[in-house]
């Protein structure tokens, strides 16, 4: 069986919670596509080329716990806009997203780009504001030094970057279920995504 769950949405809206939650949920394996662009952006950082580093890149690079930075976050936004960079990354997301007993993706371009025949498309948002707060809490709870402010104006300058660029830029796909998390805690944010991939699921149920 495949079935593919595509979750798109902005930097810290809270497609990481839903789709392990979801996955965990469904017995589906689960791919953070963002840590693909965040792995060529690390490897930018040390002096490789973007698209070099795009064709080379081996799953063990995701694992790497230092990919979670605000520095190679901005990394991976400015690596992501050439179409060469992620023209190398969409075999290995296809063929995810095809693998035997279903798989959850999340990104920002999954329904529209990626996986336009998804069986089921998420598109999880929340205000900017309370997105930073959100990614402020998590990054001071790692202990990295930083403040609301300097996240809040990352979060924008990655909003503008990943969603005016020219291809595949962030955009909810027409057929997106849109969850708004501003104003839900992650329990309820969790019950809505699973409440919609349930309903897609059920044609199909015993
Ligand atoms: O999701 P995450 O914040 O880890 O993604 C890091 C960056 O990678 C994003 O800001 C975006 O520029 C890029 N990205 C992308 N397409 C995806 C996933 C991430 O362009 N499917």
């Amino acid at each position: 069986m495949t079935f593919t769950v595509a979750i798109d949405g902005p930097a810290a809206a809270g497609k990481g919670t839903l789709s392990k939650a979801v996955a965990r949920h469904f017995g589906f394996a689960h791919l953070d596509t963002g840590l693909l662009y965040r792995a060529v952006g690390a490897k930018v950082i040390a002096g490789a080329d973007p698209v070099s580093a795009a064709m080379a890149l081996d799953p063990v690079d995701l694992e790497d716990d230092s990919l979670r930075t605000p520095q190679v976050a901005q990394a991976a936004s400015k690596i992501a806009v050439d179409p060469k960079v992620r023209a190398a990354l969409e075999d290995f997301q296809r063929s995810f997203a095809r693998r035997s007993g279903g798989a959850v993706l999340d990104g920002r371009d999954i329904g529209t780009v990626i996986c336009p025949d998804a069986d089921v498309k998420l598109f999880v948002t929340a205000s900017p504001e309370r997105r930073a707060e959100r990614r402020f809490k998590e990054l001071q709870e790692r202990g990295l030094e930083t403040s609301l402010d300097q996240v809040l104006a990352d979060v924008k300058a990655r909003d503008a970057r990943d969603g005016g660029r020219v291809t595949a830029p962030m955009v909810a796909a027409d057929d997106a279920v849109l969850i708004d998390t501003s104003d839900l805690t992650a329990a309820e944010a969790i019950a809505v995504a699973v409440k919609a991939v349930s309903a897609a699921r059920k044609p199909d149920a015993p």
